[in-house]
């Protein structure tokens, strides 16, 4: 079961971003408001994921941390489920099988809960506590069982970079959401979870660049399509500022992002790139997340048809500026 729960962690617990990912997207699934990550030394000596969301049963609160052990619902037709998808209930075993772990938790405003400490896939302490409705997870020295993966990571700060920009993601995904993510105790990102994007936009780029995105929109029989992309003036030298968002989760999607460069660039031949956060609406039943659940990638059943519309919403979008001389 240890070893089982080792080779799973493999694939799960790349790096410390997957952690910070896993724990993430839990506390997304339990319908928190909000969400406060805190990190130190690029989330390899601790990461901790605190939320108000649901929580765990006391009773629930060790088979959560067992194999396939989820609460969730598995249908690959569930696009809501997307993230989750990939692992079944193997994200908590396979960071406690090479971390040391703490879960604290209560599922009720009376704030009865319980304390569980996980050390190399074992139980190490587990009680009865009083904590707010809601639940804190707490990850201490990621790899320090397994040194042969501690020696790939990186430094300290691409490790916090793969961190940001998922948080960042996560956050423009879910304006509703309040986040903050703080570095050895610098605060790096704060989002209010109004539900206005703009704003998340504001906290993520800086208010100069939410003052120049343009507001998008299109319809069309199978999608809907609604956000921002940076006025052409506005343009970065790397693509990495391009963020889809698909029924409400976000997605990495290689043709929707050459869509919106092409888009883009047709209008503007160089070698720059937008910011752009695009939200899509379609029926569940037109998206594939079986592909690659873990890296967040899907297909479209209609992809042409999707990346045509689209360019076309963009192009009109944009096409209305660039005539603008200077
Ligand atoms: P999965 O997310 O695929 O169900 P996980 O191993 O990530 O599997 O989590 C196992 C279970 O633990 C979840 O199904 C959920 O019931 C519970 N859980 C984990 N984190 C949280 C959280 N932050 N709030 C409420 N429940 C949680
Ligand atoms: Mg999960």
């Amino acid at each position: 079961e240890q070893l089982a729960n080792q080779i799973a962690a493999g694939e799960v617990v790349e790096r410390p971003s997957s952690v910070v990912k896993e724990l993430v997207e839990n506390a997304v699934d339990a319908g928190s408001t909000t969400i406060d990550v805190e990190v130190e030394e690029g989330g390899l000596t601790l990461i901790r994921v605190k939320d108000n969301g649901s929580g765990i049963d006391p009773e629930d609160i060790e088979t959560a941390f067992q194999r396939h052990a989820t609460s969730k619902l598995l249908s690959s037709k569930d696009l809501f489920r997307i993230a989750s998808l990939g692992f079944r209930g193997e994200a908590l075993p396979s960071i406690a099988a090479v971390a040391r772990v703490e879960c604290v938790t209560s599922p009720e405003e009376s704030g009865l809960g319980r304390r569980l400490v996980m050390e190399g896939g074992t139980v190490k302490a587990l009680e009865d506590v009083n904590t707010p409705q809601g639940t804190v997870m707490t990850v201490k020295d990621l790899f320090y069982n397994t040194p042969a993966r501690l020696k790939y990571m990186k430094s300290i700060q691409t490790e916090l970079g793969h961190i940001s920009d998922y948080i960042n993601r996560l956050a423009l995904a879910h304006p509703g959401i309040a986040f903050t993510l703080s570095h050895n105790g610098n605060t790096l990102l704060r989002t209010q979870g109004t539900g206005d994007r703009l704003q998340v936009i504001a906290a993520v780029y800086g208010t100069g660049v939410a003052k120049s995105m343009l507001a998008v929109s299109g319809d069309h029989p199978d999608y809907e399509l609604m956000g921002y992309i940076s006025k052409p003036e506005l343009t970065r030298s790397n693509r990495n500022s391009i963020t889809v968002i698909v029924n409400g989760r976000y997605i990495r999607s290689f043709v929707l992002n050459q869509a919106i460069m092409q888009a883009y660039h047709t209008l503007l031949p160089i070698n720059r790139f937008p910011v752009a956060v695009l939200e899509i609406g379609m029926h569940p039943g037109l998206v594939d997340v079986n592909v690659h659940p873990s890296k967040m990638e899907v297909r479209f059943s209609k992809e042409p048809e999707l990346r045509t519309f689209i360019e076309q919403v963009l192009k009109e979008k944009l096409g209305a500026m660039v005539h603008i001389p200077g």
